[in-house]
């Protein structure tokens, strides 16, 4: 059965979390660990692929696809940082802006000295069959033969209960948190992607929701055997 958490607020120091069975939980302590949004350039022919031999971290996929010509397309400053990661696997290498001005002069030069070819022209389609990149093409008709590479995102929060709850985001948009896993907001806590989108990795997020569970029953066993049995 699939539910969704549709709100979740804060009444009188307990949180009541509403989902779309038309349920309302109520807990003393709550965890966000809805995960985050990737938001992707919208390139013809990118979904078909994503996952297969497009991909967003060079720490997950690059191993896989090392040695291979590959591109790496990015309308941000990240792309640069990607292309230098990626090139401890593959030194065939494409970095695509997709029509933005994202490099410095001197990035250009680094890369260039690599051997790493810059493309800034926009791109109209990522052509390929059975989830296998075969050819970037351009707007400008032009293509380009790779078999993978990676394309960076933006992310944003999957779930809009830090924002209903009044929890601070980091500059870069995750929840802020402290070394605990505590939001601004008492009471509720973040594992995960939601809290850091990098590195975005299982263990890590695995790691986090332990720590921070055992954490609250910490919390909580203090806060009930403070109360004064009568
Ligand atoms: C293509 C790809 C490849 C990756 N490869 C690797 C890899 O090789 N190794 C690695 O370690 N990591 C990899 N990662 C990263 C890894 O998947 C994440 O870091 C990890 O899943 C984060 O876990 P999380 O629990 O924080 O969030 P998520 O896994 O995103 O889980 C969030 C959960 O919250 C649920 N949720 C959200 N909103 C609601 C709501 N309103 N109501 C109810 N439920 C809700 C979602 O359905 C989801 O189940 C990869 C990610 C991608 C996208």
């Amino acid at each position: 059965m699939h539910v969704e958490v549709t709100t979740v607020a804060k009444v009188d120091g307990v949180f009541n979390v509403h989902d779309t069975m038309g349920q309302c939980i109520q807990a003393k302590k709550l965890i966000l660990a809805t995960g985050v949004k990737e938001i992707f350039p919208q390139i013809e022919g990118f979904t078909p692929l994503y996952g297969k031999s497009l991909f967003n971290c060079v720490y997950c996929d690059g191993w896989e696809l090392r040695d291979q010509p590959l591109v790496v397309v990015s309308e941000h400053a990240a792309g640069f940082h990607t292309a230098k990661l990626l090139y401890q696997w593959s030194n065939d290498l494409v970095l695509c802006t997709n029509g933005y001005s994202t490099l410095t002069h001197e990035q250009k030069m680094q890369l260039q000295s690599k051997g790493v070819k810059v493309m800034e022209q926009p791109i109209a389609a990522f052509i390929g069959h059975n989830g296998k990149l075969q050819q970037v093409r351009f707007a400008d008709r032009t293509e380009l033969a790779r078999s993978g590479g990676f394309v960076t995102p933006k992310f944003e929060q999957s779930a809009p209960f830090a924002a209903q709850l009044g929890c601070e985001l980091t500059a870069t948009g995750g929840i802020q948190t402290d070394d605990s896993g505590r939001t601004t907001i008492t009471g509720v806590y973040v594992a995960g992607d939601a809290a850091s989108f990098s590195p975005s990795q299982v263990v890590f997020a695995a790691a986090d929701g332990s720590r921070i569970a055992m954490h609250i029953n910490r919390v909580l066993t203090e806060e009930e055997f403070e109360q004064v049995e009568n």
